[in-house]
């Protein structure tokens, strides 16, 4: 923790990585881990979204199952600790592999969290893009037995997520790339940086001369790049190293 609040204290631009070891402290299940919901349920793939209302009325039916899930869960002293280090103006961004928005929630500025994997808390057209609430949708749902197609152009409304298969999003990957590029410190919290192209945000932040440090509960396949590996829960952690700094 004195390590890891020594490179925070040497870095004047960092910049957080997290992943879904970040939120399993507010209850959310890592869906791709063993056990998780990918392991027992095949994800409904983007090609199959987008050509087959069967699919698409399935992949809605599991949305709105998690509904409950996602009204439920609320940030973690992680989180807490992550907007304390932006507010500070230690940290330029946050980019996250979450889907729960839960940075947001803990309060951290829209426009300085980059989600590569997109955002469960609400749709988007794929063709425009017009926003679309959850729950609109799910009333016409309930009504008609399947989604309503885009208001302004009859496009295809799906949740503002990144699925398998799906083309990542080109502007937060910009923008995700620009950051890393950026930083002279880059802070993976709760990533077991496997799923590419997302984790190899961390790795180019390193080649271009970043310190890496790595807090994760488990070890990661990148450990020997990293300038300092801890293997913790994020939060008490977090608090620990904010309180030293
Ligand atoms: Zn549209």
């Amino acid at each position: 923790m004195a390590a890891l609040a020594a490179l925070l204290r040497e870095s004047r631009r960092a910049v957080i990585f997290t992943g879904a070891g970040m939120s399993t402290e507010s209850g959310i299940p890592d869906f791709r881990s063993p056990g998780g919901i990918w392991t027992k349920m095949m994800p409904v793939e983007f090609q199959d979204y987008v050509s087959d209302p069967g699919a698409r009325r399935v992949s809605w039916q599991r949305r709105f199952e998690m509904e409950e899930t996602w009204s439920k869960v609320a940030p973690n002293d992680g989180h807490r600790a992550v907007a304390q280090l932006v507010a500070s103006g230690k940290v330029s961004h946050v980019i996250t592999q979450n889907i729960d928005a839960l940075h947001q929630a803990g309060g951290v500025a829209d426009e300085q969290v980059i989600e590569l994997h997109g955002n469960t808390r609400y749709a988007k057209c794929l063709d425009c893009g017009r926003r679309v609430e959850i729950a609109d949708i799910r009333a016409h749902f309930e009504a008609h037995g399947d989604a309503p197609d885009c208001a302004d152009c009859g496009g295809i409304v799906k949740t503002a997520t990144i699925s398998f298969g799906q083309p990542m999003p080109e502007g937060e990957m910009a923008r995700a790339q620009a950051a890393s590029l950026a930083c002279d410190l880059m802070l993976v919290l709760g990533s077991s940086l496997a799923v590419f192209p997302a984790a190899g945000f961390p790795l180019l932040a390193k080649r271009n001369g970043a310190r890496l440090a790595i807090l994760n509960r488990d070890q990661t396949p990148h450990d020997r790049f990293a300038d300092l590996v801890i293997n913790a829960e994020i939060g008490p952690t977090l608090r620990a190293v904010i309180g030293i700094l």
